[in-house]
């Protein structure tokens, strides 16, 4: 922790972004209050974010009076699953009627989202909330500080030396050092990670798919990396083989982190558990079986319910991710409660003639115990129905790889009940979708889903 940077960060918001600085003193505190505590905090805001929706956003009104469902229900926590879920669809189609037309334009700021479907979807979030409040307060689980050098892969970086420039003065002291995340050339990485050394960058945050690019080339050309304390992995789940792979190049922890475009920070990683703790004061998450029966400790859909979006509420909303909640609380200190980390997405998954849905976390684990063996993999489901399963095979080969193969292929035939003609192909290279490795795709996803 470099005392000057810090100095300056929390003096510049101290002065400068009270607002930020009032909201984050309450996260502090919150996130120790006592569980009951917690609870009432969310299910306060809860209640009062519904009453608003059903009051001023046309969409609810209607949807929730052909539901049956008015606010006034909501007398203790088990009548929240009266309320009605928000289908992807729903925001999709109905945008105009789910913003409130009431308030400032400037308050609302804009998310695209890619969608299974592949349109674009926009939503929108509140910018009277202040959502790096949430990663300054994880932060401290991870005893660093957002006044830290830090390195960013990112789609959008500054890229005219205006904008650098600007850039460089609004963050001043702390150093950011930036690499676009959509090309990411042999140069460039090495020019970043030259950066990353030279301007002693403490904490690194970028989509799984670009870290692992990144780790690769520092593995590859043996370089090093001494001042990182902390990478912190968004967008995509992290599966176990691509930690171990970071932890090894970076030589840091690896934090992981639940978001989504249309909440951007959700869950993050707790240093103490493999878990993450759900900003609950600021996002409330259920997840529920496919009747919609809300459920702890088991896997299901997960809901969410923005706290602090008021311009387009974001109610029970089904991001199309799986998760599990957990009743155990964390030996921490810190009281929010855990979610299991997510592994994949609903859209994730294969699909077979007869209607067999095959999950995408049960499919990544199949490469579990061979780890060793691959670099990577992407199972790919095509309109047919029939799977290739693309694979970039470790070097030098294993001996056995042959029968390795051979064994993965037979599981996933057994896992589609032999509906479905599998293939393995090797490949040099798996494309990603500009930073982010998507494991299974399915053209079958978007006539299934939404
Ligand atoms: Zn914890």
């Amino acid at each position: 922790m470099n005392r000057f940077n810090d100095f300056v960060f929390w003096t510049k918001n101290t002065l400068f972004r009270q607002d930020a600085m009032k909201l984050y003193k309450q996260a502090l505190l919150s996130e120790k209050l006592p569980t009951e505590e917690l609870n009432k905090i969310n299910w306060e805001k809860r209640k009062k974010l519904i009453r608003f929706a059903y009051e001023r956003i046309p969409f609810y009104k209607e949807y929730y009076d052909d539901n049956h469902f008015h606010p006034d229900m909501l007398k203790k926590e088990d009548d929240w699953k009266l309320v009605p879920i928000l289908e992807k669809c729903y925001v999709r189609n109905r945008r105009g009627d789910l913003m409130d037309s009431k308030t400032r334009r400037s308050y609302f700021a804009e998310s695209t989202t890619g969608g299974s479907t592949g349109t674009p979807m926009k939503v929108f979030w509140d910018k009277r909330f202040k959502i790096e409040i949430t990663g300054w307060r994880a932060f401290r689980w991870w005893n660093i500080s957002p006044a830290d050098n830090v390195g960013i892969i990112h789609r959008r970086v500054p890229k005219v030396a205006w904008a650098k420039f600007k850039n460089r003065a609004m963050w001043w002291p702390t150093k950011r050092v930036y690499l676009n995340a959509v090309s990411m050339t042999e140069e460039e990485i090495e020019q970043f990670v030259k950066q990353i050394n030279d301007k002693k960058v403490v904490w690194l945050q970028g989509y799984v798919g670009a870290l692992e690019r990144i780790a690769d080339y520092i593995i590859k050309y043996e370089k090093k990396v001494t001042s990182l304390k902390l990478v912190w992995s968004t967008s995509a789940p992290l599966l176990m083989n691509v930690r171990v792979k970071l932890e090894q190049a970076f030589r840091c922890k690896i934090m992981n982190q639940y978001g989504s475009n249309e909440i951007s920070n959700i869950a993050q990683q707790c240093p103490n558990s493999p878990h993450l703790h759900i900003h609950y004061d600021y996002v409330h998450v259920d997840v529920v079986d496919s009747d919609g029966n809300i459920m702890i400790d088991k896997e299901g859909d997960i809901l969410v319910t923005n706290l602090t979006s008021y311009v387009f509420p974001l109610i029970k909303y089904r991001l199309g991710d799986r998760g599990c909640r957990l009743s155990e609380t964390c030996t921490c200190g810190c009281n929010l409660p855990l979610m299991k980390e997510v592994k994949g997405r609903i859209s994730d998954s294969i699909y077979t003639p007869d209607g067999l849905y095959v999950d995408g976390n049960y499919l990544n684990s199949v490469f579990d115990n061979y780890f060793q063996y691959f670099d990577q993999f992407q199972i790919y489901q095509k309109k047919d129905y029939n799977i290739v399963v693309y694979i970039k095979v470790k070097q030098p080969r294993a001996n056995n790889i042959d029968i390795v193969i051979e064994k993965i292929k037979c599981r996933l035939e057994n896992d589609v009940r032999h509906q479905i003609l599998i293939s393995m192909e090797e490949v040099d290279y798996i494309k990603d979708d500009k930073g982010k490795i998507r494991y299974i795709i399915s053209e079958l996803t978007p006539y299934i889903s939404n």
